[in-house]
This record gives structure tokens, C-alpha cells and sequence, in this order.
């Protein structure tokens, strides 16, 4: 299996210019839709700390926003109490961090300092914050970004990784395709293109038979070259011979100007920006969003 050297393409981004939002500005409504990459001891240009996560959710909370998923987002299937508002909330690059295990006496407990156990520790608390956030898997990529950790990276073991996926879908949250391995979409043919995003849905087919994948996250926000190949696609796994087909509802983008995403009429879910969250910037981008706040009743 190939690896990538995730941190130095992730480092890359960072000397990219930002993308310009393709937004219409006087659309009525603007939503929050996070992403979070590693969580770990400290913020780092990719990664936020265990307490800032939790005080993100504490913000969010307190100023009246309760979760959904990147599909009900699309389906504009709002289940959140009357009087509150959707915030969509993702995690990239499936990181151990993100969802780790603590094995004892051969039992498995969910690491309560992993992003995972940071999120039901605050919904168990907070009933009317439900488990509803989208992960955007990679199953095959280095440094542990493998389905949460594998190789005994940050003490995973290879073989929790089909269990921790598995787990997310049936707490309700949503899996999302990343590709086999974070390629760089931009750099390769159209076959390969196709073959990686397959290969990421078999992946997260092998944890969950049968789950309906619906959103794709763009590694690092390139875009093949043939762009209509991120949307819809095909390849035949040469081996087995089985065919893999594939058609998302929504693409997600990786930067996001701090005016989220709009949401009326022009919304597009084949493009939906999104914010990371550093430093204080949830509470610059809440404020800025207030008087276009969306409440759906
Ligand atoms: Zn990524």
C-alpha cells in the first residue's frame, strides 16, 4: 500500500492561496460547517487541542447551535430542538487522535481524551446534542491516518479499525469518502482519480456492508482535473473484477472564508467551503454569522 507524506502535502496547503468563496452575498442565510484535522496536546497549524475542542462545543452550545450531518444538511433535514440553529461539524484525515482505544484487561473503552470520547462525553451531558458529525475517512494512508490508527501508531491496533468505523455509523454519525490515501486529485490521470475514490468506498464498505456514501472531501481541496470525476465515477477493481460506481450528494471543500456557508436558494452542495477551527476563531466566526443566522423553526 502506498503511504503520502501527509504532514508536508499538508503543509503545502497552507502556502496556497486561499480560495476565493463562490458565494452570493446577499443570500439570506449562513451556516457553520467546521472542520477539525488532528487532535492532540496543543492547537498546531493542523491540528486543535483536547480543551479547545471541548470549548468549542461548550461555545456552540451555549449560543444555541446543535449538530447535523453533512447529508441532512443537503436533504435540509433539520432535527435540532425549535429556537436552535444546524452546525455542521467535520473531521478530516481519520486521524488516532481523532478516535483512539484504551485496551484493559482485553477490553476496548474509547479513549475519553480522543476527539470521539471528547464528543459523547458532551452529549451524554447535553442530551439534545446528538452524535450527528461527518468523518471523512481515509483507510490507507501513513502516519496512522488509517481508519484511526493502525501499527500500533499512538497505540492502535490494525485490526480496531473496521470496529471504530463501524461504531461511528451506528451512533448516527455520518462516514464520508477521503480517498484511499489523501491523493493529490489534481496530479493524477483520470483512471487513478476514479481508482482512488473507489478504493476509499470499498474501504468503508469492508467496515459497513451496503453503507451509502454521500459526501466526498476533496483531499487538501484539489480538484481533478476532470472536475465531474469528484461527483460521479467508476472502476473495476482488476483483481476481484467487482465494478464500484459511485455518485456523491455533496463535495466539501477544505478553506472557507469566516462568513459561513451560505445557505438559501444558491446554496451548493457540490462545493460547500468550510471553516477550521483555530485559535478564538468559532467565536469571530459566530459573531459574524448572527444576523444571518438560519433558524429552521
Ligand atoms: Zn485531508
Amino acid at each position: 500500500m502506498r503511504g503520502i507524506r501527509f504532514f508536508a502535502l499538508a503543509a503545502l496547503l497552507g502556502a496556497r492561496p486561499a480560495l476565493s468563496q463562490a458565494t452570493a452575498p446577499d443570500l439570506p442565510f449562513r451556516i457553520p460547517v467546521l472542520v477539525y484535522h488532528l487532535i492532540g496536546e496543543k492547537d498546531s497549524r493542523w491540528g486543535r487541542s483536547r480543551d479547545g475542542l471541548r470549548r468549542d462545543l461548550e461555545l456552540l452550545y451555549e449560543r444555541g447551535y446543535r449538530p447535523i450531518t453533512v447529508s441532512q444538511l443537503v436533504d435540509r433535514q433539520f432535527d435540532i430542538p425549535a429556537g436552535t440553529s444546524p452546525v455542521v461539524i467535520t473531521f478530516d484525515d481519520a486521524s488516532p487522535g481523532q478516535f483512539s482505544y484504551i485496551e484493559q484487561n482485553g477490553l476496548l473503552e474509547i479513549d475519553p481524551n480522543s476527539g470521539v470520547g471528547i464528543w459523547l462525553a458532551f452529549s451524554r451531558a447535553h442530551p439534545d446534542w446528538r452524535d450527528r458529525a461527518t468523518f471523512c475517512l481515509l483507510p490507507g494512508a501513513s502516519a496512522g491516518h488509517a481508519f484511526f490508527g493502525d501499527k500500533g501508531i499512538d497505540g492502535q491496533k490494525t485490526e480496531w479499525r473496521l470496529r471504530k468505523v463501524r461504531f461511528l455509523a451506528e451512533q448516527g454519525f455520518e462516514l464520508c469518502n477521503h480517498t484511499l490515501w489523501h491523493a493529490r486529485l489534481n496530479k493524477y490521470s483520470d483512471a487513478v482519480v476514479q481508482e482512488q475514490v473507489a478504493r476509499g468506498l470499498l474501504a468503508i464498505d469492508s467496515a459497513v456492508a451496503g453503507y451509502r456514501v454521500r459526501t466526498f472531501a476533496l483531499p487538501l481541496g484539489l480538484w481533478p482535473t476532470n472536475h465531474a470525476l469528484a461527483l460521479t465515477g467508476r472502476w473495476t477493481d482488476p483483481h476481484s473484477g467487482r465494478a464500484v460506481e459511485y455518485r456523491f450528494d455533496a463535495i466539501l471543500e477544505v478553506t472557507g472564508a469566516l462568513s459561513g456557508t451560505p445557505y438559501g436558494p444558491g446554496f451548493n452542495p457540490r462545493s460547500i467551503h468550510r471553516t477550521q477551527v483555530i485559535g478564538e476563531n468559532l467565536r469571530t466566526l459566530l459573531d459574524e454569522i448572527e444576523p444571518h443566522r438560519f433558524r429552521p423553526r
